[in-house]
């Protein structure tokens, strides 16, 4: 089958940050496929864009480089046109990078000598004047991400976090500029080069400011930014948002939901499938402690539980706790530990599931997702509806679900409506 070239290629250093970019990519009219990681095989659907999903934000530069390039030689094997590295909306980055390291990997590879910058996401209240970011209404190191675990957000100003980061020079494409539309943005990205500057932080405080400033965007091979500056492209390669880009195969097959969320909105939406009636069953964390026949044995109990049921409408298996009861479990199992236990074993009943006929599957937790997903050893996902705010409905081949695949939608911590479980599979269309 010969397919249609691959128009935009994203390489994201994160997964929930991958779907989040995925997401406005379908809403502004492009066909989408996430992959989890490097895919080993090519391509599986003929769509516009592909978001190659890595775990690249923190870990050493060396290795980030690494896998990013790696995820650009496939990303290029597929026919790719125009690449964009995507990273927080926060601009999340520790001391050593690795937006600077990674861009400058990929400008090198790609023979390019100037990119963009910016993680502006105005739909999410991130903005950026004068090159500096703000979050809400403040600017990034007054929004908590100062004291951010693993990348603290201390200055505001991008160009000096991002010259910090890269050999080559850093440079603004401010608001007089972007105000004024396309043409005055290819000037200045054009007086820039002449300058030297190889990567330039743009502003942007509204969804109109980054579809304004979209077409001057479309012939620069590489594009660095959040997830915002998507819903400016797919017009640069002639789509416009229409619901054929979200489409996805029918839906068939038995319905569950499986949470290993433990965030306030899951705790609610949890309450609330149980309060309107729905079978629901929760694990206790202590029963894995035993090893892994203790493990199995939960797992077993909660299949066996779940067969019967499931040809009257969805189940959910969950370990969702209210902070005083995970605490306990912390206490007694330990915090890492206590969380490979629960995530395993959530993704071993999924898996099982999935064995059993469900083909609607809805997971909660980011955690437990990847842990999901690797369960049902999925490497792609084809991007479908918006469920809510940056959560969709996915469809994805699987070797536990032969055939037809099956479709699954990965809600992290606090998305989505309190009903959110029993709303999502009434968005799917049947088969
Ligand atoms: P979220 O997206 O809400 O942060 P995650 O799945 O990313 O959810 O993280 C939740 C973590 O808590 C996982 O590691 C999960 O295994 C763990 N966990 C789930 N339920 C419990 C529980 N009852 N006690 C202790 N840890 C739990």
């Amino acid at each position: 089958m010969s397919r249609a070239p691959l128009k935009l290629g994203c390489i994201a250093d994160d997964f929930t940050g991958a779907t989040d970019l995925a997401n406005n990519l379908v809403r502004a009219g492009m066909r989408v496929v996430q992959t989890i990681g490097v895919p080993g095989e090519p391509l599986a659907a003929d769509v516009d864009a592909v978001v190659v999903a890595l775990k690249s934000r923190t870990i050493a530069p060396a290795d980030a480089i690494a896998q990013s390039l790696a995820a650009l030689a496939w990303l290029q094997a597929q026919g790719v046109r125009q690449f964009y590295f995507k990273y927080c909306s926060t601009f999340d980055s520790t001391a050593e990078g690795n937006i600077g390291p990674v861009a400058e990997a990929l400008m090198d590879a790609l023979g390019t000598d100037f990119t963009i910058a910016t993680p502006a996401f105005p739909d999410n209240k991130r903005t950026v004047f004068k090159g500096y970011l703000f979050a809400g209404d403040g600017l990034l190191n007054e929004s908590g991400m100062q004291n951010h675990p693993l990348t603290p957000m201390t200055d505001p100003n991008l160009v000096r976090v991002l010259q910090a980061q890269t050999k080559r020079r850093v440079g603004l494409i401010d608001y007089n500029v972007v105000a004024q539309g396309a043409d005055a943005v290819r000037a200045r990205i054009a007086a820039l080069r002449a300058e030297g500057v190889g990567l330039a932080v743009v502003d942007a405080i509204s969804n109109a400011d980054l579809l304004r400033m979209g077409p001057a965007l479309a012939d620069l091979p590489l594009l660095t930014a959040g997830s915002g500056v998507a819903i400016a492209l797919p017009a640069n390669f002639g789509l416009a948002p229409s619901p054929q880009a979200a489409a996805l195969p029918g839906a068939q097959g038995l319905q569950a939901v499986v949470s290993g969320s433990c965030s306030v909105a899951t705790n609610q939406q949890v309450a609330h499938f149980i309060a309107s009636g729905c079978p629901a069953r929760a694990i206790d964390p202590l029963q894995l402690a035993g090893g892994p026949e203790a493990s199995a044995r939960v797992v077993a109990d909660a299949l066996a539980w779940a067969q019967p049921l499931l040809a009257s409408g969805p189940v959910l298996v969950y370990s969702t706790a209210e902070p005083a009861a995970v605490k306990a479990i912390q206490d007694q199992l330990g915090v890492a530990e206590a969380g490979a236990l629960v995530e395993h074993t959530v993704a071993a009943i999924a898996r099982g599931l999935v064995a059993l006929g469900v083909r609607q599957l809805v997971v909660a937790g980011g955690e437990t997702s990847g842990a999901c997903v690797q369960a049902l050893e999925i490497s792609q996902m084809q991007i479908g509806p918006q469920i809510d705010p940056g959560v969709p409905w996915c469809h994805a081949a699987s070797p536990v679900a032969p055939e037809a695949g099956l479709h699954l939608t990965l809600k992290s911590g606090n998305f989505g409506s309190v009903d959110f479980f029993s709303k999502a599979f009434g968005q799917l269309s049947p088969a």
